[in-house]
């Protein structure tokens, strides 16, 4: 069946698909990739359409994965090995791993979206990835339906990067993340934000209060999609070498620049943006969030075209002003 996908993306765009369905289980998903592959139709892998931009029309198959379950697969020491089915909502499952005492994902709280994309761009807030949890990746490849399995190496997990974005794009659907948890409460208070929140509220330090740390900071500094259509941060921090940040900072003295390993050192996008002069700026139906330079929002109406005009006039004049390439986030549907 055809079918809009505006209530099927953050960012409300008005796009529409020429076959939309749902998937509740692998059943549905098995005889989806079937007719897929008997009308020779490509596949788009939807899961919250929290980080998508689509065009007006697309001609994929869009297969929403709904498949619902959190499975405790045993425990070794102070391990927990627990499966989540892609389908299942993130926030919900971060909520279900702390109330049940297995610790770990607390600082990867209220990202919106599914458990089966998180691996897709490697989930990343407040100083911690999703990579450094997860122990196995189970799909289903598109072409022949066969299951596979990937562990955390062969998913070749990056800064929002991994296998999925790149050589196995739309040929692999994640059914379900296998997950390794901890018994022991070790939080990780590393970023400076979290540092100031928690000190200024004098709070215990366990994992439930940063949990109760990292929703409000969030709900805080970032727009809800509900209200302001968004797809999170549209660009991703610039990496680069140690030489072309300390020429930069000879020019620009207040540049953030965190070095990230002996040789580079990741630059803050939204910085860069902001001193541009984008920060709340508007083009038509799209515009630049005002509070946070990183996000562009749907102001009512705009189309994927639309937010990727904006979005290269501001990649071309990060480009002029400091020689830094900024690489867009969400994925770019072109069909
Ligand atoms: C307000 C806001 C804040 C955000 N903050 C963060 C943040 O702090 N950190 C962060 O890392 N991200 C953030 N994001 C981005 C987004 O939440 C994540 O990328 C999230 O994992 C996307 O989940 P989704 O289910 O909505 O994926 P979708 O948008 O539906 O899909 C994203 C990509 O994953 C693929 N995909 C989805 N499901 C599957 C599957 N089962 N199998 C194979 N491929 C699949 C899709 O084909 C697509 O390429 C934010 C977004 C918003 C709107």
């Amino acid at each position: 069946m055809s079918g809009s996908l505006y209530k099927y993306n953050s960012l409300s765009i008005d796009a529409h698909a020429e076959t939309f369905e749902h998937a509740d289980n692998e059943e549905q998903l098995l005889n989806s990739l079937e007719d897929a592959s008997r009308l020779q139709q490509s596949v788009f892998l939807l899961g919250g359409g929290t980080n998508v931009v689509f065009p007006d029309k697309v001609l994929s198959r869009v297969i929403r994965l709904c498949n619902r379950g959190i499975y405790l697969l045993g425990s070794s020491g102070d391990e927990i090995h627990i499966r989540a089915n892609a389908g299942e909502n993130w926030h919900q499952f971060v909520l279900w791993t702390i109330q049940n005492k297995c610790y770990g994902l607390e600082n990867l709280a209220l990202i919106p979206g599914s458990v089966g994309a998180a691996p897709v761009q490697n989930i990343g807030a407040f100083g911690v990835e999703v990579s450094s949890f997860i122990s196995k990746v189970n799909c289903i490849r598109v072409a022949s339906g066969e299951s596979i399995t990937l562990d955390e190496k062969e998913c070749r997990f990056g800064y929002r990067d991994s296998i999925f974005k790149r050589d196995e794009v739309d040929s692999l659907v994640i059914i379900s993340v296998d997950f390794v948890l901890s018994r022991i409460a070790d939080p990780v208070i590393t970023y400076p934000l979290l540092i100031d929140w928690i000190n200024k509220t004098e709070s215990s330090k366990t994992p439930e209060d940063v949990l109760d740390a990292v929703v409000q900071l969030r709900s805080l500094r970032l727009p809800d999609p509900i209200q302001t259509p968004n797809v999170g941060s549209f660009f991703k921090n610039p990496i680069i070498n140690q030489s072309q940040a300390a020429y930069l900072q000879l020019k620009f003295s207040d540049l953030p620049a965190h070095p990230i390993n002996e040789n580079d050192v990741k630059l803050s996008a939204g910085w860069l943006i902001e001193h541009c002069g984008w920060k709340g700026y508007r083009e038509g139906s799209v515009a630049v969030f005002e509070n946070h330079a990183l996000v562009l929002i749907n102001i009512g109406g705009a189309t994927g075209e639309n937010v990727l005009n904006l979005a290269g006039k501001i990649q071309s004049s990060v480009l002029d002003e400091f020689g830094v390439e900024l690489e867009i986030e969400p994925r770019i549907v072109r069909k």
